[in-house]
């Protein structure tokens, strides 16, 4: 084992002490830029939170009246903006280790000078593995959050929406509706045609479903072959008649089985929400009305109605 003394600075612990506090009072009052840009971004993973700071420090060494950074990670596009922009501008594509980590433009009414394009150059270059770092943070958090299978919302997803969902429907009084949605006799598709097949037409279910919707609905994958669907502004009755277009969607689905194509149909449950209604009293409402839709004979909507 190594002998620990003979790696000390040969200084008394008192005096090793005072250096470190002289340090440490140094490092969070440095009036060292590029030292205090780097101590600021690494107090936070929030990609949102960095760029603040990043057009905060920028702003007292080169004078813009906007800063732009647009960035698509895993799947969606990442938009920052402060500010209104003027006629001169600089653009720089983010690039580390040949990775691409988005592009950041500054806007102002004056030319930008060289020096201070060298200097924001210079500053980039400190924030850019932070950035790099809040960039993988977020894609990390959408993977978790994603179906492997179908690239939709998981039930871990799911989950976290209808927590937002319930919140907004009590703080609003608008009405916000969920849809689940379950494949008919799936079983019997992968047992006769295996499993490769079945997760083509789960991968097109969910294909149809988004293409199916409105931008403000969201759709989950949240188990085997059951999708969930939240509609903000959507009422029962609305809810109702999306339920039975996306089954018609879901029916128009055609897979290569041999001599004649596979075809698939689903059984829909409908809930809207309930005012004070916990997130997993909602969901087992619309499961209530799902089961009701398979007793009924499958293929079809039920909805469990908020006035009995
Ligand atoms: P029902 O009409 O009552 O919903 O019948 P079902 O056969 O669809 O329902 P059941 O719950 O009996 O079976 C669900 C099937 O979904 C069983 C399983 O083989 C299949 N499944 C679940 N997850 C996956 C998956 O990731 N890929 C594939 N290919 N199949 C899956
Ligand atoms: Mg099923
Ligand atoms: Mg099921």
């Amino acid at each position: 084992m190594k002998n620990l003394t003979s790696i000390r600075p040969n200084t008394s612990r008192p005096a090793r002490l005072a250096a470190l506090k002289q340090s440490f009072q140094d490092w969070n009052n440095t009036s060292d830029v590029m030292a205090r840009l780097a101590r600021r971004l690494s107090t936070t993973l929030s990609l949102e939170a960095q760029l603040s700071i990043l057009a905060e420090e920028m702003t007292d060494m080169v004078p813009f009246d906007s800063l732009n950074y647009r960035h698509r990670i895993a799947r969606q596009d990442f938009i920052f903006s402060t500010g209104m922009g003027g006629p001169h501008r600089c653009e720089y594509r983010l690039s580390l280790e040949g990775h691409q980590y988005g592009t950041l433009t500054l806007h102002r009414r004056q030319r930008f000078s060289e020096e201070e394009l060298t200097g924001i150059e210079m500053m980039l270059s400190g924030a850019i593995c932070h950035i790099r770092n809040a960039c993988q943070f977020i894609a990390i958090e959408q993977t978790a959050l994603t179906d492997s299978l179908t690239g939709i919302g998981n039930k871990r997803a799911l989950d976290e929406a209808l927590q937002r969902a319930s919140a907004m429907a009590d703080r609003h009084g608008a009405p916000w509706s969920l849809i689940l949605c379950d494949l008919d006799h799936f079983k019997l598709i992968n047992d006769n045609h295996g499993h490769v097949v079945g997760d083509h037409i789960l991968a097109r279910t969910a294909e149809k479903l988004e293409q199916a919707l409105r931008n403000s609905d969201t759709v989950y994958r949240f188990g085997g072959e059951e999708f969930a669907i939240l509609l903000p502004h959507t009422n029962e009755q609305e809810a109702r008649d999306v339920a039975d277009r996306i089954r018609g969607a879901i029916e128009s689905i055609r897979v290569d089985g041999g001599e004649t194509p596979l075809t698939v149909t689903a059984s829909c449950g409908v809930a809207m929400h309930l005012t004070d209604e916990q997130p997993e009293q909602w969901l087992a409402r619309a499961d209530e009305a799902l089961y009701r839709a398979k007793a009924a004979g499958r293929n079809c909507t039920r909805v469990f109605a908020s006035i009995s």
